[in-house]
């Protein structure tokens, strides 16, 4: 069982037209292992999808952050998913723990957008994560299973979903789960998986870890044996975005 190390960079509502074209000249320039070792996927905010597309060097991909639950039609302000096929766009973030509390996405919301979203054609990098209240009362589990759960329930075949698992008392907070704490709730979730999906979805599903990741912290999170790779925010609009690409190494390691 071997599951590529999956890097995602997310950019959240960040950038003008000059800062995205920087970033992604870095990017290009970047000497990070080869496609075998990792997979990079950067993702923009919608306006700049097609640019980014555009100008990024073709073994990165591109991702949206989001898209509507179903097809498109009278839904002012949303970007449905056969939208975003169209633009050959390959992944979409759902579930992202900002939408989830902004927004009130539902776990059920989330899910039949994953299910919608696989079913246009899309690879979906699906994020779960309690808060810090939750974590204190000891029902990390718990919510991470129930917002799995709902996905679960709506989704037969998991070969185009990436789980993030993104702890939010750790996103954007500076305050990074520490590698045990990551493995755990990697490691339980996987359990979960193995005992509700199947054991063959289980060992084959990669679940990225997100909150805080950054140049100094990768490796050592990296080295985990549940952990595939990193969902990052901050650190994915800054240089050490390609330290955090090249921590794929320290499983081949
Ligand atoms: C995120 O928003 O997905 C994230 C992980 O953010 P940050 O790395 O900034 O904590």
């Amino acid at each position: 069982m071997t599951r590529k190390f999956f890097v995602g960079g997310n950019w959240k509502c960040n950038g003008t037209t000059d800062e995205v074209k920087k970033i992604v000249a870095t990017l290009n320039q970047a000497e990070v292992p080869s496609e075998d070792v990792v997979e990079v996927v950067v993702s923009p905010p919608f306006v700049f999808l097609p640019l980014v597309k555009s100008l990024l060097r073709s073994d990165f991909h591109v991702s949206a952050q989001n898209c509507w639950v179903r097809k498109g039609g009278a839904y002012t302000g949303e970007v449905s998913a056969e939208m975003l096929t169209n633009l050959d766009i390959p992944w979409v973030i759902l579930g992202h723990s900002e939408r989830r509390a902004l927004l009130a996405e539902s776990n059920e919301f989330v899910g039949d957008k994953v299910a919608y979203a696989l079913a246009q054609g899309l690879k979906v990098i699906a994020c779960v994560g309690e808060t810090l209240e939750q974590r204190e009362a000891g029902s990390t589990l718990e919510v991470v299973a129930a917002q799995t759960k709902a996905i679960a329930e709506r989704v037969k075949n998991w070969d185009n979903v990436v789980i993030a698992y993104e702890p939010v008392w750790a996103i954007g907070t500076g305050k990074v789960a520490s590698p045990a704490q990551a493995q755990e709730v990697h490691e339980d979730l996987r359990a979960w998986l193995a005992a509700n999906v199947g054991s063959d979805i289980a060992s084959t599903v990669r679940i990225i870890y997100g909150g805080s990741v950054n140049g100094a912290n990768c490796r050592e999170l990296a080295a985990k044996a549940d952990v595939d790779g990193f969902l990052v925010g901050g650190a994915s609009l800054k240089a050490e975005f390609i330290d955090i690409i090249k921590s794929a190494t320290v499983k081949s390691a």
